[in-house]
């Protein structure tokens, strides 16, 4: 079986699901107790917070875990507008990029049902937001600005310090949250107010997840309850799912130059090889420009979730776009916002790679789509 579908979510790291299997087993105490063992447990919790923080090149009092990336962009984006000051509550406006995966964009959409101007900024048809657009939608009501790092669907990574500057010089009222989870470790560290980390995408087990909270930017908790996280994020603390998640960030950064190119590599053979069959088409910025784990393309002529069917028969998974985007046709919000719709969104497929992944793989997966292309595309003109 050859899995290219890493953006959805990855094998976990063996080392990680050792630390995971120790911490339920072994040290499995609510960290929040008062005896030595839990007080030992808290102390690793911290060095973890440190590890993350580091990454991150911030101070570990600024980082907070949560469940999941879903978790992390709902409690910036409702954390942020709960904590405005009661007079401007229920006015002003709210940019999110046109591309957000759900957990922002419907976040988003149900701030608007509150009676917030929410205006989605446009994006190039590389899938990055579009900074001229982005600075004439920044007014000085402006309460909240959400931007993606790297987009889940076509690989583009945006200028995350261009609009940093530009959020703080056009509407310096405004909070910028960046929603990292497909960039953090893979692409370098940036300025933004609020950061949003998923465990699993990196090789941690699913159920993990990470808040950066800018020192004095007011944000309020999202889940109330024990006080957990310094008061920011209620919950009985999951350490085993933190200490794995921290074991793959170490992981991820020893080895992070190995790792990136044995990606690229990846992604460079199979579309290389795939750019040999007719009619296919690249959606997202050029190959050397995007992000390493990240490859979309169309095949015309063919429907995505025929081929994607037909190849997973064959031992091949891929995916057409987020898997939690709505699979209708035409109805994909993130390849319409990149002006890329009809046959071509129709055939759209998105390969998304690990360092678990090899050339060999790309070799054979592209003779697999290509054998796959032809005959589905044999089978349209009957
Ligand atoms: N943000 C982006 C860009 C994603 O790709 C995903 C998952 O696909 C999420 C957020 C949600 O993360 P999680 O699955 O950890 O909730």
């Amino acid at each position: 079986m050859i899995y290219f579908d890493n953006s959805a979510t990855t094998v976990c790291l063996p080392l990680a699901a050792e630390t995971a299997k120790r911490y339920m087993l072994e040290q499995y105490y609510n960290p929040a107790a008062a005896y030595s063992p839990a007080v030992q447990l808290e102390r690793d919790i911290s060095l973890a917070r440190a590890n993350i923080a580091r990454k991150l090149s911030c101070d570990p009092s600024e980082v907070f875990f949560t469940s999941c990336g879903t978790e992390s962009n709902n409690t910036a984006l409702f954390g942020a507008i709960r904590a405005l000051p009661s007079n401007i509550r229920g006015k002003g406006r709210i940019i999110v990029s046109a591309t957000e995966h759900p957990s922002v964009y419907e976040a988003a959409m149900s701030l608007r049902e509150t009676g917030y101007d929410v205006q989605l900024a446009p994006v190039d048809q590389t899938g990055r937001v579009r900074l001229d657009a982005l600075a004439s939608l920044l007014t000085g009501d402006t309460r909240l600005v959400s931007i993606m790092h790297v987009n889940n669907e076509s690989g583009a990574i945006n200028d995350i310090d261009a609009i940093y500057a530009l959020v703080k010089r056009n509407s310096p009222d405004a909070l910028l949250h960046v929603d990292g989870v497909q960039a953090f470790m893979k692409e370098p560290a940036v300025r933004c107010d609020m950061y949003s980390m998923s465990g699993h995408k990196l090789h941690a087990p699913k159920g993990v997840g990470a808040l950066y909270v800018r020192k004095g930017a007011r944000v309020k908790p999202y889940l109330l309850g024990g006080g957990q996280e310094s008061g920011f994020r209620s919950g009985t603390t999951n350490a085993p799912g933190i200490m794995a998640f921290s074991a793959a960030v170490s992981d991820f950064s020893e080895h992070r130059a190995e790792y990136h190119g044995s990606i690229f590599a990846v992604k460079k053979r199979l579309f290389e090889n795939l750019s040999r069959i007719r009619d296919v088409r690249l959606n997202g910025p050029e190959i050397g420009s995007g992000a390493a784990h990240i490859l979309n393309m169309s095949f015309m002529g063919v429907r995505g979730e025929v081929l994607l069917n037909a190849l997973s028969e064959k031992g091949l998974l891929v995916s057409t776009g987020s898997a939690c985007a709505a699979h209708k046709r035409g109805k994909n919000r993130i390849l319409n916002a990149m002006g890329i719709i009809g046959d071509r969104q129709d055939g759209a497929i998105r390969f998304s790679f690990s360092h678990f992944n090899t050339t060999a793989e790309a070799d054979t997966a592209a003779q697999m789509i290509e054998e796959q292309v032809n005959l589905l595309r044999r089978f349209r003109r009957r």
